[in-house]
């Protein structure tokens, strides 16, 4: 039996690129996206094509109803997971804080924050090993602009980061005798479609002379810290932070 593997947002960007790299290492992945079914089925189908076990999930990580109802279709069509990222994020436009809205800031820390703190409550439960789970991996990705604080751009993002970390490192502290292990991947600039949702569809080319490496990084880049997390690999490792940020 394959171990399974719940990846949120993982339709386009760095969920993809995990998804596609966990199928070769032999997780069974569930692909979860919130809008865009067409490109989540032809990932599913890439991975099938190649060999390996996924399927398309819809729910948005930013309704509880939806993550609970995305949790029992996974249960039942792929079984008990071991594995989760919570790779779901959004951007808003570029705006000072002096500008930005109520409704702006509840839609980010919906989907960044309470998205995630929900999505990791339903695996703990099934990962556990107080409740007879076999234990598990958790891997939150949060973002350099948890340390950078993104001023001009989006200080609301950082912050949503900032709880991501946080709540790695108090979760990972809560688990860590339950057989979970949590940890957090924080990118820098990476050349996704992420940056276009935000109005800024040159950002990394805009910014790069900004990374000691003197470029961005790659969705596939950021994969391979992610799965390396999941794996066995990094069995003593818990609580941690990969930079993958190119220096910055
Ligand atoms: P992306 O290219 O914009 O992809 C976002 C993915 O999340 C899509 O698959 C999208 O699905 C899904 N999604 C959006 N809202 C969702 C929701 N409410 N529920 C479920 N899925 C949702 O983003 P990315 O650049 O790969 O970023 C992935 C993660 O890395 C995010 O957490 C982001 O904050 C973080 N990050 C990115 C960068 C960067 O430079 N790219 C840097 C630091 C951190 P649909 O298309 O179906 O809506």
């Amino acid at each position: 039996m394959k171990p399974v593997l719940l990846i949120t947002g993982a339709s386009r960007g760095i969920g993809a690129a995990t998804a596609l790299l966990a199928a070769q290492q032999g997780w069974a992945v569930a692909v979860n996206y919130a809008s865009n079914a067409s490109a989540a089925h032809s990932l599913v189908q890439q991975i099938q094509a190649a060999g390996g076990t996924a399927i398309a999930v819809q729910a948005d990580v930013g309704d509880e109803a939806q993550i609970l109802r995305m949790f029992a279709e996974v249960d039942n069509k792929l079984g008990r997971i071991s594995g989760l990222v919570n790779n779901a994020g959004v951007v808003d436009v570029t705006a000072k804080v002096e500008a930005q809205s109520w409704s702006r800031w509840e839609r980010m820390m919906r989907i960044n924050v309470l998205g995630s703190f929900a999505c990791a409550r339903e695996a703990v439960k099934r990962m556990s090993t107080a409740h007879g789970g076999s234990g598990g991996s958790i891997v939150n990705v949060s973002s350099a602009a948890a340390r950078l604080g993104a001023p001009g751009q989006y200080v609301d993002y950082a912050a949503s980061k900032s709880a991501i970390d946080a709540f790695t490192i108090g979760l990972a502290k809560e688990v860590a005798n339950e057989g979970i292990r949590v940890n957090a991947v924080r990118p820098g600039l990476i050349d996704t479609d992420i940056h276009a949702s935000g109005g800024l569809p040159d950002r990394v080319r805009d910014l790069s002379h900004l990374v000691p490496m003197q470029r961005g990084g790659t969705a596939e880049e950021v994969a391979q810290a992610i799965v390396w997390l999941l794996s066995d690999a990094a069995s003593y490792t818990t609580m941690t932070f990969i930079e993958a940020s190119g220096g910055r």
